[in-house]
């Protein structure tokens, strides 16, 4: 049931319930407000809607495949649908995202570009783009994880990027974004941030979230192809910062007969303190410029987020997100690490597609789910299962 007092969509201010807004040191509010003022004038422009839809189609590779799963569905005995984003060019669904971005950075007349990034498909999202566009591209990303991820560090500097190590803090992807707005304030003139997820001060999650809309809108059109009505029963994805669970539900959000689920990393298990479960554990805060729910100490201090999957591990959550949970509108679950990779090797003998380890933590739903025979749901694929084949390889034991 939704209540019909309740908004999902961002309010003038930029919030979603009590989640959101801008909140973000002075020397940063010109750049944000001249976006804030901005992108939604642009996003609405015939050309601009023009030029991204054709570069979806023609490099992205969309519409992406909404793919009747049937093997998986008599698993489960309930129907199935896997949304393909696996498909995309780079493999995820980012680039959804970085193209609609960089087409608004040169509205905006920009030409450098400035991003941060963890395990570095956003980094390699953001590179492809700018390599697409010949723009300037600076990468921020955590020392550590740039020892950790070095197939998408060789991946940026082929596609011309710089990467900068954050050295700061624990050196992960907190710190990274941290350096990324400080080199934002130092070039405020000729220089777009591209953020990743939809997190950040508004309007950026609600701009990543409407370019991400993309794949609600294509789900509609061909479930009613499929199915003859254009709404599932279920709509499933993995949220980390929550962008493409945004993008996958942003068409039913108002829609009663669509139940929203989300999968959250629980990393070992929400009680063992090595978890990425934010609506389980987090608490109202402000981080990277919005306020919303947060993995954080009694004295505010954040929390060193874990989960076996690098995408997911991150101590907050967008503010849309934050706002789904605290209002019922979307039931999250926490799927742990293992559930995960059980999950990621049943889809890959069953239907022959191996799935990111985000990915997974949504497909590891369907043994919680309970839905009926007849009953239908769309999972979000985010993304592939290549860049996880080293994890892989080692969890599940596929050497011996
Ligand atoms: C980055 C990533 C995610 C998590 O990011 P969201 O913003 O929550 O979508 C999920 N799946 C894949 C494949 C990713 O690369």
């Amino acid at each position: 049931m939704i209540d019909a007092g309740i908004s999902f969509h961002v309010s003038e201010k930029g919030y979603y319930g009590d989640f959101g807004g801008a909140f973000i040191p002075e020397m940063l509010y010109p750049n944000v407000e001249e976006l804030r003022l901005h992108y939604l004038e642009y996003m609405m422009e015939p050309s601009f809607q023009k030029e991204f839809h054709f570069l979806l189609k023609d490099f992205v590779g969309r519409p992406t495949p909404l793919f009747k799963a049937e093997r998986l569905s008599a698993k489960y005995n309930t129907q199935i649908y896997l949304k393909r984003e696996d498909l995309c060019h780079t493999g995820a669904h980012k680039v959804n995202n970085t193209i609609g971005q960089i087409l608004m950075a040169k509205r905006l007349g920009k030409h450098k570009i400035v991003a941060e990034t963890g395990a570095g498909q956003h980094g390699v999202a953001t590179a492809t783009v700018c390599a697409l566009m010949g723009m300037e591209c600076i990468i921020y990303m955590g020392a550590i994880d740039i020892d950790r991820q070095a197939p998408n560090v060789a991946r940026m500097k082929m596609l011309g990027a710089s990467v900068v190590a954050a050295q700061s803090g624990s050196k992960t992807l907190k710190d990274a974004t941290n350096e990324a707005m400080r080199h934002w304030i130092n070039h405020p003139v000729d220089t777009h941030y591209i953020i990743g997820s939809v997190v950040g001060p508004h309007p950026y999650p609600d701009m990543v979230a409407k370019f991400q809309s993309v794949i609600s809108e294509e789900i509609k059109w061909q479930l009613q192809e499929k199915e003859g009505r254009d709404y599932p029963d279920y709509i499933l994805a993995c949220v980390g910062g929550g962008s493409n669970a945004a993008g996958a539900f942003y068409h039913y959000l108002d829609e009663p007969r669509t139940a929203l689920i989300a999968a959250e990393a629980a990393g070992q298990g929400i009680s063992t303190g090595h978890s990425a479960a934010t609506t389980f554990l987090g608490k109202p805060g402000v981080l990277h410029g919005s306020k919303s729910l947060l993995m954080q100490t009694e004295d505010g201090q954040v929390i060193e987020p874990y989960s076996i999957s690098a995408g997911l591990d991150y101590p907050g959550i967008g503010p849309l997100h934050a706002h789904l949970a605290t209002s019922g509108r979307a039931k999250f679950f926490d799927i742990t690490d293992d559930e995960a990779l059980d999950a990621a090797l049943e889809c890959s003998m069953l239907e022959g597609i191996i799935p990111a380890l985000e990915t997974a933590h949504a497909l590891a739903v369907f043994g919680k789910l309970g839905a009926k025979p007849d009953e239908i749901s769309v999972v979000n694929l985010s993304g592939r299962g290549d860049k996880d084949l080293a994890t892989y390889q080692e969890k599940l034991k596929l050497n011996q």
